[in-house]
């Protein structure tokens, strides 16, 4: 007889992954995501979006409607758990593995045991990448702080000014600072979570990243764009699209304001080999600024996506086309449409 997990043990899986509320319903145990503290960029799940089927016959799967695209199996949902909180799940991977393997649950043999010990020594040791929480809640959700002044200010700026609509604010999840009127731009790995912060001194051009001085602890370390390649929008697209690749937040969120949202910022005219490795799409449109610097940067942008993406179709943009020095000053999606049809395919 083959051992699948039941409901009841799903149940003791989530408890030992920290979830004590569950919800079963329509042949799926639902409940808040366990991964939500890591991997949502809120750090929380408030509304459950976190699910794992019921299937006394065959093996279960989870899914998650905010940080997993697909359906996985449980041995994942462990060992995912278990690189992101460093905690090894004991019931929760001795459940799971019994599953993948398919044997009793009662016959806990050697070689179970020794598979068990591998589920962690096979995991492979990613660099961090990820910022602390405790970091992120020290620049809130524009979304979640919308009605307070320093809000209104920052957030009449991005719509007054630089005609970015609310909705894509939320949707790329700025956040602001109230301490600094800074405007907090996150930056992430593909389905995975915050890795850096770039910001905005509202209303003056000044750029810079979150590092661990200016939250007065010195003694953290915090990942790069080197290390980590996280990039701006890279967990809200959708990578199985074309992709247009632009240098500037605003940028990005100016031409997501004009209806074309799969956009990501790479912060900089030159992106690190990480960011464009991070890159999970196959279809790219190159436009970065259209200055010297800019020409340069998506040169070297173009040549890294050849070396480390190859096959992929490349268009590069000149927002000069439009007399624009970069999509933060469009006017419309008439000039969008005319610098895409003026694109040359590299
Ligand atoms: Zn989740």
């Amino acid at each position: 007889m083959k051992f699948y997990v039941r409901q009841s043990e799903i149940v003791r899986l989530l408890s030992d992954l920290g979830v004590s509320s569950v919800n079963v319903r329509d042949g799926w145990v639902s409940s808040c995501c366990p991964l939500a503290k890591y991997t949502h960029v809120s750090g929380s799940d408030k509304h459950p979006s976190f699910g794992i089927s019921i299937n006394d016959d065959g093996t279960s799967v989870w899914k998650c409607f905010t940080c997993s695209n697909d359906s996985r199996n449980l041995i994942n949902l462990v060992e995912t758990y278990a690189h992101l909180s460093g905690r090894k799940p004991l019931i929760a991977g001795r459940l799971a593995l019994n599953e993948a393997d398919q044997a009793p649950p009662w016959d806990v043999s050697e070689p179970i045991l020794s598979a068990y010990k591998d589920v962690w020594s096979s995991s492979v040791k990613k660099p961090e990448v990820a910022l602390p929480y405790e970091i992120l809640s020290l620049f809130p959700l524009l979304n979640d702080v919308k009605d307070e002044d320093y809000a209104t200010d920052i957030i009449d700026y991005l719509t007054d000014e630089r005609m970015i609509s609310l909705d894509q604010i939320f949707r790329y999840k700025v956040r602001a600072s109230k301490a600094d009127d800074l405007i907090v731009f996150p930056f992430t790995v593909p389905h995975r979570e915050i890795s850096v912060l770039r910001v905005r001194k509202s209303r003056t051009k000044s750029l810079f990243t979150i590092n661990p001085e200016y939250v007065g602890q010195p003694w953290l370390r915090f990942p790069n764009l080197s290390e980590s390649g996280a990039i701006f929008g890279a967990d809200i697209i959708d990578w199985s699209k074309p992709v247009f690749i632009v240098e500037g937040e605003l940028d990005a969120l100016r031409l997501a304001s004009l209806g074309n949202d799969n956009v990501v910022a790479i912060g900089t005219n030159t992106p690190t080999d990480m960011q464009i490795k991070n890159l999970c799409g196959f279809h790219f449109f190159v436009g970065l600024d259209s200055d010297k610097a800019g020409k340069e940067g998506a040169q070297k942008t173009i040549g890294k996506i050849r070396k480390f993406i190859p096959g992929s179709i490349v268009v590069n943009l000149d927002w000069g086309v439009v007399n624009c020095k970069d999509p933060g000053d469009l006017l419309n999606c008439e000039q969008v449409e005319r610098v895409v049809s003026a694109g040359r395919v590299i």
